[in-house]
């Protein structure tokens, strides 16, 4: 079974497609909710009328259109985890999408899941012609030789393909780096907002057109079950766990008041929708798929 994965939609003046990179499978505790019981991880799938013994992470792409403009928003985990994942490059593809064509690439942060379709196989662009744009603190962390991974809960080598991941992506593409600050409009209408903890540059974007907004928030938060209906839920992953909630409840709260809709990376395709508050955690309301 092969589904071709985008999804169209507009926002103002852009064209706007979740591309799906892929899926692959991982076991979903600790990795997902370290600071939880493995009970109350298979508890908060199984609700959620999902197996409990395995966790199906998704990764979305945000392409953006608009005139000759194409921006990528993320670019998928390439081959860092494994042939499931990594199809941007082919459902590009699948919508007449020239690699080549791609203007600019915004990156929410450096993990590998997000940078890994920035360089191919034998070492060479995806995108040729694309600026990166990274926020200042962010690509300050990565580009270093020495990259502290210690607050992640992985074993070292896994932490090890992110630092080899980094490398190997972004120092390739250096002199097509172009920082940004927080608050920044980084391309035309689209705005870089503070969503660190994750990691410590992580960005959220305010795409903002014809007085219509939308927000891709990364990795603010990773999937319905876990982090929204149990926003003190961390991830392995995190840079700074507290730092990470903080930035959760701040964003959903603001999303769910100003009823913006919105895309995060993990959550199941099309990965576009609204959160509601209930009580202290989060919904999702997904959008209804339009033909
Ligand atoms: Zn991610």
């Amino acid at each position: 079974m092969n589904n071709v994965a985008y999804y169209h939609f507009t926002i103002g003046k852009f064209k706007a497609t979740i591309i799906g990179d892929g899926q692959a499978q991982f076991p979903p505790h600790p990795l997902y909710a370290p600071n939880a019981s493995k009970t109350q991880v298979e508890d908060a799938l199984s609700n959620h009328f999902l197996p409990t013994d395995f966790y199906t992470l998704q990764c979305n792409v945000m392409l953006l259109e608009r005139d000759k403009e194409k921006i990528l928003i993320d670019t998928g985990a390439g081959t860092s985890l494994g042939p499931q994942l990594g199809k941007l490059y082919h459902n590009l593809s699948a919508i007449h999408v020239k690699p080549e064509e791609i203007t600019s690439i915004l990156i929410t942060h450096c993990h590998l899941d997000h940078i890994s379709g920035l360089i191919s196989e034998n070492g060479a662009p995806n995108f040729p012609n694309a600026l990166i744009f990274l926020a200042e603190k962010e690509w300050n962390f990565w580009k270093e030789d020495f990259i502290d991974l210690s607050p992640m809960l992985l074993e070292d080598a896994f932490k090890q393909n992110f630092i080899n991941a980094a490398h190997r992506n972004l120092r390739p593409l250096r002199d097509k780096i172009q920082t940004f600050k927080f608050g920044q409009e980084v391309v035309s209408g689209v705005y870089a907002i503070d969503a660190v903890g994750h990691t410590p540059g992580h960005t959220a974007f305010l795409i903002q057109s014809d007085n219509v907004s939308f927000l891709n928030v990364g990795d603010v938060f990773h999937h319905p079950a876990f982090d929204l209906e149990h926003p003190e839920w961390a991830t392995a992953f995190d840079q700074d766990p507290k730092q990470a909630y903080k930035t959760r409840i701040k964003m959903l709260d603001q999303a769910a008041t100003d009823k913006v809709m919105l895309t995060s990376y993990h959550v199941p395709f099309p990965a576009v929708g609204h959160v509601r508050k209930k009580g202290n955690h989060y919904e999702w309301e997904g959008i209804m798929w339009k033909f």
